[in-house]
């Protein structure tokens, strides 16, 4: 890293523009896909067949193509697979019944529930009702727990992901400072924390920091998690710094999109043909001030449905390893 930091600062005195290494969230799901396969070979010789259990509650769009991409992961990598499409108008208690019967179902090793839920069904309960052992999203308060104090669990998708680029991608995280912009519970907070237990040294940032820019500017590692459309400016990057954006903001304002996208015709043209734009919380522009940087899309996105896949074999694993059963018998009433 300090050579990478100091090379790119005299590139850049020199007047030669630099580009970042690109981390493709892509090519890194192959590759864990392809670890992943095999662990579910190891997991078939033993009669173990990992599953997950999706629960998607009335027709919102968004969440039926999420669901609907999470269920052919499971497809493609050979784990069983059920959905469950309670009708929007469900009420907490019907969930939680729902909850208890996944829980109870042996052959189910991961529970989803897509979030959001509609307004008159308590998101906390239901959430909080997911036996720990199956909380593949890593939301539950016991996940959280187990991850403030080191120990081994389910971790949250999005948050993990980030911590298999780095490591992919081979960027050093230990004794490295870190910046988290955004502290939510979903990615935030377990970000930071995975951070900190990888031995970096973790700011913190929200709404309420005072002088962002200043900030960043000492971070060895960014990662961008606001949901701002190019927020971060590319000269608040550290010239060499590994970037990864969480932020998926799609833009449709024509001036929003020439103002982020005015060095890159190729995706304003597409921008101008499809009236929309996806674009992470950090300005394109980036690629040439950082050293390495996840793309918007193709960068974090690809990754969180990975370790979706990853953690439920990872819960079948803890599980049997915990019960010392091994029987997978296929649950009820699934469409
Ligand atoms: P969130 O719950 O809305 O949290 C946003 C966080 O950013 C909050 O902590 C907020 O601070 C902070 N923030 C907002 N504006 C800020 C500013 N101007 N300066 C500093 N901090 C600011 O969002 P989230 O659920 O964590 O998601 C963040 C982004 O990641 C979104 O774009 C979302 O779409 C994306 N995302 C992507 C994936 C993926 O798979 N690629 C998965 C999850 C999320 P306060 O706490 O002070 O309000």
């Amino acid at each position: 890293m300090p050579f990478r930091l100091r090379a790119s600062r005299r590139y850049q005195s020199w007047g030669v523009q630099m580009t970042a290494r690109i981390l493709d969230g892509t090519k890194i799901r192959d590759q864990v896909f392809a670890d992943l396969s095999a662990e579910i070979q190891r997991l078939g010789a033993q009669g173990i067949r990992p599953g997950l259990a999706a629960v998607l509650v009335g027709e919102n769009p968004a969440s039926q193509l999420y669901v609907k991409s999470k269920i052919a992961a499971c497809e493609q990598l050979g784990l069983a697979s059920w959905m469950y499409t309670p009708a929007a108008a469900v009420t907490t208690e019907e969930l939680l019944k729902l909850v208890d019967k996944l829980n109870a179902d042996d052959a189910v090793d991961g529970i989803l529930i897509q979030l959001p839920l509609p307004a008159q069904v308590d998101t906390k309960r239901v959430l909080e009702a997911v036996d720990p052992a199956k909380d593949v999203d890593g939301f539950h308060p016991v996940s959280l727990g187990r991850l403030v104090s080191g120990r081994p669990g389910l971790v949250a998708c999005t948050p993990a992901g980030c911590m298999e680029i780095l490591r992919r991608g081979e960027i050093n995280v230990e004794g490295a400072n870190a910046v988290v912009l955004g502290r939510s519970d979903i990615v935030g907070k377990p970000m930071a924390l995975l951070l900190m237990h990888a031995n970096a040294t973790v700011t913190m940032c929200h709404s309420k920091t005072r002088d962002l820019p200043d900030v960043v500017r000492h971070a060895d590692i960014v990662v961008a998690a606001m949901g701002r459309a190019g927020y971060v400016a590319a000269d608040w990057i550290r010239p060499g710094a590994a970037v990864i954006d969480v932020g998926t903001n799609k833009v449709t304002d024509a001036k929003e999109a020439e103002r982020l996208l005015h060095n890159f015709p190729a995706r304003l043209e597409k921008f101008r043909t499809k009236g929309s734009v996806l674009v992470g919380d950090v300005h394109p522009d980036a690629i040439h001030t950082a050293g390495a940087l996840t793309p918007v899309p193709g960068g974090v996105g690809p990754m969180t449905i990975t370790m979706l896949m990853s953690n439920t074999i990872k819960a079948a694993r803890l599980r049997r390893e915990k019960s010392g059963a091994q029987a997978t018998p296929s649950a009820a009433g699934a469409r």
